[in-house]
């Protein structure tokens, strides 16, 4: 466990209850991720470059701030690309599409950006190849999930959804030699290898992917969160209700040990009732949410008490994704800095 220099300014400052034992333990790594960093800088370079209305198919990000923020600045959020008027630009969120969509909007002859975070890439490739060798897919998530119906969607005679435990039973395959399990990006890391020992009960030769599908943001937030849930007696995650990474950390807390935990938004969220009783608070982010909304969540805390920070780090992340290239070659003409959503 350590303080970083930032969690130690925010703890230096004249807090009240600074001197109590009332504690907030700050997971570290928490908040945006590179593929949301890439995705939320992609739209804003999409506005500067070419200027608004900027269609976006879906929430760029599951996150509400962001949402919002970006709709103030000229985005207009579509659900389907025939919401798009024809010839105009629409940006595919970080969460991945399927060939259909792609398919569709060349037919509307839109002009396309794809934001798809590349470790969502490296998952539709790994469908692509084993539909191609002739394997059935078992792709463990969750059922209705944007990221799930874009992976279905490249090979969808060959993928089987598995979400709940009782879905194990109801898979089918051609050849149990044959088959493969892949996941969405953002599951519990714990619950899917609960999922796997499952389906190998019914397909002992079940081949696992080459390469993990949960990503490093997923799992790195949820081992930060672990180390420190036992000592919470309350964990407050900042996320939105559809950030499936978000609400895997309120689960990975109580799992590990936090008495409660929540998933708020925003600070006004936190219901006061929560904190009666409570010495020590863990905070941490979903993979979606700019930093601001955390120290927002730390100014609310501090001035009821719990001023007293300190960081667990349990990693540091260095990782960052390039622009998409469409994306990259229009920018050498405008090269002005993005303004961030953060
Ligand atoms: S959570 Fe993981 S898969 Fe999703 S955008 Fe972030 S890095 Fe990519």
């Amino acid at each position: 466990m350590t303080t970083s220099p930032q969690a130690a300014d925010h703890a230096d400052q004249d807090r009240p209850g600074a001197a109590s034992n009332k504690r907030v333990l700050l997971a570290k790594p928490r908040g945006y991720c590179a593929g949301v960093d890439r995705a939320v800088i992609t739209v804003e370079k999409a506005l500067e470059t070419y200027g608004p209305p900027v269609y976006v198919r879906k929430e760029i990000v599951h996150n509400k701030h962001v949402v919002e923020t970006l709709r103030e600045r000229g985005v207009i959020f579509v659900e389907e690309t025939d919401e798009v008027p024809e010839g105009a630009l629409v940006v595919f969120s970080a969460h991945g599409v399927s060939p259909a969509v792609h398919e569709e909007a060349e037919r509307r002859s839109l002009r396309t950006i794809d934001a798809t975070c590349p470790l969502v890439t490296k998952v539709h490739k790994e469908v692509n190849r084993f539909a191609r060798e002739d394997y059935d897919i078992l792709l463990i998530g969750h059922e209705g999930h944007e990221e799930v119906e874009g992976t279905s969607g490249e090979a969808p005679d060959r993928v089987q959804l598995v979400d709940k435990p009782e879905d194990v039973d109801k898979v089918t395959v051609r050849d149990p030699s044959k088959v493969v399990w892949l996941s969405q990006t953002t599951l519990s890391v714990d619950e899917t290898m609960e999922r796997v020992d499952q389906l190998k009960g019914r397909f002992p030769d079940l081949q696992a992917p080459p390469s993990d599908d949960i990503c490093y943001a997923t799992s790195n937030r949820q081992v930060a969160v672990k180390a420190m849930a036992s000592e919470c007696d309350l964990v407050l995650v900042v996320g939105s209700q559809n950030s499936s990474n978000s609400k895997r950390l309120v689960e990975v807390a109580l799992q590990a040990g936090a008495t409660d935990s929540h998933l708020i938004d925003y600070a006004e969220q936190i219901d006061e009732s929560w904190l009666d009783g409570v010495t020590t608070v863990g905070v941490t982010s979903g993979a979606s949410v700019p930093d601001v909304l955390v120290m927002q969540v730390l100014d609310f805390l501090a001035e009821r008490g719990w001023g007293d920070v300190e960081e667990v780090t349990t990693a540091n992340e260095k990782i960052a994704f390039a622009l998409p290239p469409e994306l990259r070659k229009d920018l050498r003409d405008n090269p002005n800095g993005p303004k961030g959503v953060r």
